[in-house]
């Protein structure tokens, strides 16, 4: 696990590979298992105060995550010493994994389950067998499935920006972290805003929850905007006109009818898990997504 210091990435740069780490979760789990985990770490069962020994704390915290990602014999083993990194941990076949974390966290207790919470991610998808290519991408598919499945606002919750004090812990941006717990709380109905202690990592909630918002209010969706949706007319008159080749849709894509009688189809993203879903275009309609289970209401 990195942990960025000065220069810090604001915005939303991995997006595309965010959202293929949703889709990849509910594909790898089904919606029933996504569907066990719907409470997140408590602060409570993270709390680590000056008073315990750095050591049984820090194990304690690693039992933590180890229960909220379902894991029970999984038993983490955890020293401190001066490295680069702010942690790692050795994947090997188990049941005892390795942790190391950076010595500077005797010192910020506070942030050790931030750290325990991506790396106990690591080895719960090493577990699953789940990956992606390349380590950017892996690590973004870590830091996603640790946010989605309830240990990662704590992630988020240890970003703050003072200057030479700065920190911020995962691959993702504080905005991108955002954006996954929004998409969390609508999931599982669950509000992770008054747990943030660093009001900086509340305000990027909030930017990731408008971004995660907008999402849904992409045509063909009912609850897309005005303009979204005249664009949307546009592009589906150009589609049904045989002598004109539609362009590419925001996110929506229009399909030519299988056959003569045969309605025209729209196929667009899943605001929920990114799994693309195709509908016929008629108008008002109903349609479940296959993966994540959400009802879409669609106009088409
Ligand atoms: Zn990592
Ligand atoms: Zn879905």
């Amino acid at each position: 696990m990195t942990t960025g210091g000065s220069g810090i990435a604001h915005g939303f740069p991995h997006l595309d590979t965010v959202r293929a780490a949703l889709t990849a979760l509910f594909r790898r789990l089904s919606h029933d298992t996504v569907s066990a985990f719907p409470t997140s770490v408590l602060p409570v069962d993270v709390a680590f105060d000056n008073t315990e020994d750095v050591h049984l704390g820090a194990q304690r915290i690693a039992r933590a995550m180890v229960r909220q990602l379902h894991l029970p014999d999984a038993r983490i083993v955890i020293t401190f010493r001066e490295m680069e990194h702010a942690a790692t941990v050795e994947l090997t076949a188990g049941p005892e994994y390795f942790v190391e974390l950076n010595d500077r966290f005797r010192r910020h207790r506070k942030d050790i389950g931030a750290a325990l919470a991506h790396e106990v991610t690591h080895v719960w998808l090493h577990r699953l067998d789940l990956s992606f290519p390349g380590t950017r991408d892996n690590e973004i598919l870590t830091d996603t499935a640790a946010a989605y499945l309830g240990a990662g606002w704590l992630l988020l919750d240890a970003y703050r920006e003072h200057g030479p004090f700065s920190q911020k812990l995962g691959y993702l941006t504080p905005e991108e972290f955002g954006y996954v717990l929004a998409k969390r709380a609508d999931f599982f109905d669950e509000d992770p805003a008054p747990w943030f202690t660093s009001p900086q990592a509340y305000d990027a909630y909030t930017a990731g929850r408008a971004r995660a918002r907008q999402d849904a209010r992409r045509p063909p969706l009912a609850g897309a905007g005005w303009t979204a949706r005249l664009r949307y007319a546009k592009d589906r008159r150009a589609a049904q006109d045989p002598h004109r080749t539609a362009g590419p849709g925001a996110g929506y894509a229009f399909e030519p009818a299988a056959g003569p009688g045969a309605p025209l189809r729209v196929s667009f993203p899943c605001p929920t898990c990114w799994q693309r879903i195709r509908v016929p275009v008629r108008g008002h309609l109903q349609a479940r997504c296959g993966l994540c289970k959400t009802l879409l209401d669609c106009d088409t």
